[in-house]
């Protein structure tokens, strides 16, 4: 077995050096330079020999030396072509990685799964390029990538948004969407001198278990988070004036309200004050309607 050996800060620099690397602040390049994080997200993704593992932005190929160690095959993919002589380099050792030079946005993921697994799910591991955290998490959701669970480093404040509830300053789209499809767990508050270079703001190591059911009956997932969506957008605005001003189901207010006080609330009530199964029920009775 090789030991990895770039989580130490002096490897990583040694690195960079060989290859008079630029960081590019627009792929959001933050390289993890302390090993407890990386056991850390090892250890809560809980990888076996039979998982195959993505990881989204490998970098120089750090986190990737941990999961070649821990994982059945990994599958990395990385934007920056100038990282991809380095991961040749630092990945040398290991036979069971596949490097794709790509944007991770515009990769048909379910179908790599469907080749390179048969089908069966993976597990979605990455300290991620912060500034396309909810597409690349939306992706993964929504195009239905077969996935057990995806542990990443988000920013600590999208952490908190993905796991909190109705009530809360950051519950919002993000919170709903992550809870229809997962169960998120914070696993660690990670601070900016673990990475080079430092991030202007704090971290959070994230995991998001698949459920395997939704844990609300819907009959339109799409109309719910339509719902959803222009109810958040307006946030000032009560839910009925929320989705009237939406436009985009041309129902007479009264049904709205109606559709409303079903779920036992004053007309007058916020969609920040709902949750995901208000949410859901909302939808089903305006589904109703519409049909
Ligand atoms: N995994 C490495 C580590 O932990 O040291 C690097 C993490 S860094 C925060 C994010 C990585 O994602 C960078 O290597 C960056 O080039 C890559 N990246 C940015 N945008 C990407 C995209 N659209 N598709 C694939 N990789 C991307």
């Amino acid at each position: 077995m090789t030991k990895p050996t770039l989580g130490n800060p002096q490897n990583t620099i040694e690195v960079l050096q060989k290859y008079k690397f630029n960081f590019q602040k627009k792929f959001g390049q933050n390289f993890l330079i302390d090993t407890h994080v990386l056991d850390k997200i090892i250890q809560s993704a809980e990888i076996t020999k039979d998982d195959m593992v993505l990881e989204i932005g490998p970098g120089i190929g750090t986190m990737t030396q941990y999961l070649a160690e821990a994982a059945g095959k990994v599958i990395a993919v990385e934007i920056d072509k100038n990282l991809i002589p380095i991961l040749q380099d630092t990945l040398q050792a290991y036979e069971n990685v596949d490097v794709i030079n790509e944007d991770v946005l515009k990769l048909d993921l379910a179908k790599i799964v469907e080749e390179e697994n048969g089908g069966r799910p993976i597990k979605v591991v990455a300290n991620l390029p912060y500034y396309i955290t909810t597409p690349i998490i939306m992706g993964l959701f929504e195009n239905h990538v077969p996935l057990k669970s995806i542990t990443v480093m988000v920013q600590k404040e999208v952490a908190d948004r993905m796991q909190t509830g109705p009530g809360n300053k950051d519950y919002g789209a993000l919170s709903l969407a992550v809870q229809y499809y997962a169960e998120p767990y914070i696993v660690a508050n990670v601070p900016p001198n673990c990475f080079m270079p430092r991030p202007k703001v704090g971290s959070a190591v994230i995991r998001l278990t698949r459920h395997d059911e939704p844990p609300v009956e819907v009959k339109d997932e799409k109309l719910m988070f339509d719902i959803i969506r222009a109810s958040f957008n307006q946030r000032r605005k009560t839910l009925a004036n929320g989705l009237k001003n939406a436009g985009k189901w041309n129902l007479p207010k009264e049904v709205i309200e109606e559709a409303i006080e079903t779920l036992g609330k004053g007309a007058s009530v916020r969609g920040e004050a709902l949750s995901l199964e208000e949410f859901a029920k909302l939808s089903n009775v305006i589904y109703t309607h519409l049909n």
